[in-house]
């Protein structure tokens, strides 16, 4: 096979060449690279030469397949050639057009579409400084690094919001959930772990009597106000914790005189759900807990009070604890993904989601969320808190120039069941949906806010 090219480029820029950084260029023939490692399916039976910009022939070693992962799926831009000593990947904007893309330039963005139609957008590419367009795509063998890690204990460890691996092993070994798959065995340090954990005074085990059924016992705590304000403007959560099941329910409040309308709601809740009626409360002597209303309420309704002593938060063990650990994951899945804080909210709902789904001391090999429920938990989808995701967009919401699915951030689980909560960094929005691609292993770049170039 004979392939001939020349290539007249102008890009050499000083700054420094990333491996997997490919530019598109209208200056050259062809789409070619001089790392191997980028290519799969190299065919080596090439005979053809390039004519470098200095005039100088190079031989054509090889020619390849770079693979991208796309929003829809791996996609392949095929014949790739490999030149032996060419620092930068370029990609050839008329091969480009005649293997069928279509590409727009203009304000400062070049847009890769995958047909002339322009159905649907591959990526958009940003224009730097040195009015180059850089795009960086996955190669071949960082996919195959990425399916392994998909099947590695940690992608579990994070998705259950950095669960230890003895937790893991508990999870699996007493079958405690559906959908968590055989794990090998696995030691190591997570560095969003070693930044969620902080050093606290231990609390003595709680020594009280524990409740015999549902709703009979229930502890209460208010926390905060924390030093950013959510999306929605709350500064302090509510936890509520059922003695019995250890089931956590979490509120977001903008002041703690919300906390009585928040105790309303779950009192109605849960005691629909369990047909059971909430018989006693034990809080802290915190103003919002101790209001006229509040009182006069669990008096009507025969609710007992139990109040702990002030300073001696010890008496409150249950649910300063929990506090404490939700807190902590939060931080270490915020960390992880190195989040901005005002996302603390949808970072504790998670915590406490995960938590009702993961093993806890004070119950006997079977999750909160089954002591409560009577059924076990399905963990098969849940994802790591923080991912990019792309949510696929409804034709008729759609121009017909747009993309079909919208960038974002996972974070969170929906109330319905099998629903994601994405935070839409450019609109500030919280969005809802059930059909959600996740790439698990990258981040929102935060720093950037109009962050356009694809990062998979
Ligand atoms: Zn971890």
């Amino acid at each position: 096979m004979e392939v001939t090219g020349n290539l007249f480029y102008a890009n050499c820029s000083t700054t420094e060449i990333k491996a997997n950084e490919w530019y598109i260029d209208s200056g050259c023939s062809n789409h070619m690279t001089g790392n191997l490692e980028l290519l799969a399916d190299v065919r080596t039976n090439v005979a053809g030469r390039v004519q470098m910009p200095t005039g100088a022939l190079v031989s054509v070693a090889g020619i390849g397949s770079l693979s991208i992962d796309t929003a829809k799926g791996r996609k392949y831009i095929r014949e790739v050639m490999y030149l032996p000593g060419l620092k930068e990947n370029l990609l050839s904007v008329g091969q480009m057009d005649e293997h069928g893309y279509c590409l727009v330039f203009g304000e400062g963005m070049c847009r890769v579409f995958d047909s002339p139609s322009m159905d649907y957008l591959i990526t958009k590419v940003e224009m730097k400084s040195n009015r180059c367009y850089p795009v960086s795509f996955l190669a071949e063998k960082q996919l195959l690094m990425k399916t392994s890690f998909l099947q590695s204990p940690w992608i579990w460890h994070k998705r259950l919001g950095h669960l230890n691996f003895g937790g893991l092993k508990q999870l699996r070994d007493k079958e405690m959930v559906h959908g968590l798959p055989q794990l090998e065995e696995q030691s190591g340090v997570c560095e969003g772990c070693q930044f969620g954990k902080q050093h606290r005074n231990v609390f003595p085990k709680d020594q009280a009597q524990r409740a015999s059924k549902v709703l009979e016992l229930v502890h209460v705590d208010l926390c905060g106000p924390m030093r950013n304000e959510s999306v929605a403007r709350n500064i302090y959560f509510m936890l509520i914790i059922d003695d019995f099941t250890r089931m956590i329910w979490v509120y977001f409040l903008r002041n703690k005189s919300e906390a009585f309308y928040c105790f309303k709601k779950f009192k109605s809740m849960t005691e629909l759900q369990t047909g059971h009626k909430v018989q006693c409360i034990r809080s802290d002597r915190g103003g919002e807990f101790l209001s006229t209303d509040f009182l006069e309420f669990c008096e009507a309704n025969g609710i007992q009070r139990q109040l702990t002593m002030a300073y001696t938060p010890q008496q409150n063990g249950v649910v300063e604890r929990k506090n404490r650990i939700v807190i902590e994951m939060a931080k270490s899945m915020l960390h992880e993904k190195v989040m901005p804080y005002f996302l603390w909210t949808e970072a504790a709902h998670t915590a406490v989601y995960l938590l009702n789904r993961c093993p806890t001391k004070a119950l006997n090999n079977i999750t909160p969320f089954e002591a409560y429920s009577g059924r076990k938990p399905g963990i098969a989808h849940l994802k790591v808190f923080g991912s990019l995701c792309y949510i696929h967009v409804p034709t008729e919401l759609r121009h017909k120039l747009e993309p079909k699915s919208t960038k974002g951030v996972f974070v969170g689980y929906a109330t319905c069941e099998k629903g994601y909560r994405v935070f839409d960094p450019v609109s500030n929005k919280l969005l809802l949906s059930r059909d959600v691609t996740f790439d698990e292993e990258n981040a929102w770049r935060w720093t950037d806010k109009n962050e356009s170039v694809m990062t998979t």
